[in-house]
C-alpha cells in the first residue's frame, strides 16, 4: 500500500499544468496600438455603446467596437486594410459614451498611421486625399484656402469633374475666395508641422 501511494506521488508530480488557456495571449499588436494611440485598448468589454453612437459606424466595415475587439485579437492585416479607420471623423461620440473612457479617435488615427507605413492599398483613397489637400493648404497659408485646397484634392482623388455645379453656386456666392489668405506668424505654423515630422 505504502508503494502504490509513493508511486502515485510520483506520477502525478510529472503532471504538466494544463497549457490551454481560456484568456488569448496578449498580441504585439494590441500593445503597439495602444502604445502609440495613449489608449488602454484592453479595458474595452464590448458593451458597443462607442458602435451606438458612432456617425459613421453605418457605413464601416467593422464597427468601433468590432475595431476593438479586433485590436485586442491581434487581427492586424485586416484592420490595416479596414475602411473603419479612414471613415472615423474624429467626433469622440464614442470617447463620452464608453464606460471605461476609450477614445476610438486616437486609435482609429493609429491605424491610418500604421496602414501608410506597412503600405496597404486605401480603401478609402479618397479621405485621404482630401485630408492631404486639407493639411497642405494650412501648411501654406496657415489656414484653409478652399480654392487651392479643392483644386489639390481633384488632382489626387483624379475625380476632375464631379460637382462642379455645386462649386460654381459657391464659388458665385462668393463662399470659395479666389485669392488666399494668410496668417501673420507663419514660423509659429511651421514649426508646428516641424514638430509632427511634415
Ligand atoms: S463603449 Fe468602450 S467598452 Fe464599450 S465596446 Fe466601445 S470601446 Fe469597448
Ligand atoms: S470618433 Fe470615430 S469611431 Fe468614435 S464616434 Fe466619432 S466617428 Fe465614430
Amino acid at each position: 500500500m505504502k508503494a502504490q501511494k509513493s508511486k502515485l506521488k510520483a506520477q502525478s508530480s510529472k503532471v504538466q499544468p494544463p497549457t490551454s488557456n481560456l484568456q488569448p495571449p496578449i498580441s504585439n499588436f494590441a500593445l503597439e496600438v495602444q502604445r502609440r494611440s495613449g489608449e488602454n485598448v484592453f479595458r474595452c468589454y464590448y458593451c458597443q455603446k462607442c458602435t451606438i453612437g458612432c456617425p459613421t459606424a453605418y457605413a464601416m466595415d467593422y464597427q468601433p467596437a468590432q475595431v476593438l475587439k479586433m485590436i485586442q485579437l491581434g487581427m492586424r492585416e485586416p484592420l490595416l486594410k479596414s475602411s473603419a479607420p479612414w471613415l472615423c471623423v474624429g467626433c469622440d461620440a464614442c470617447g463620452t459614451r464608453c464606460p471605461n473612457e476609450i477614445r476610438l479617435a486616437p486609435v482609429m488615427d493609429t491605424l491610418k498611421y500604421m496602414a501608410l507605413e506597412a503600405g496597404y492599398s486605401l480603401p478609402e483613397a479618397k479621405v485621404y486625399a482630401l485630408h492631404r489637400s486639407f493639411v497642405n493648404s494650412i501648411k501654406i497659408f496657415g489656414r484653409l484656402h478652399e480654392a487651392t485646397m479643392l483644386a489639390e484634392y481633384k488632382l489626387r482623388s483624379r475625380d476632375l469633374f464631379s460637382d462642379l455645379d455645386l462649386g460654381a453656386l459657391l464659388f458665385l456666392k462668393g463662399k470659395i475666395p479666389i485669392l488666399p489668405e494668410r496668417v501673420k506668424d507663419m514660423g509659429q505654423v511651421k514649426e508646428l508641422y516641424r514638430m509632427a515630422g511634415q
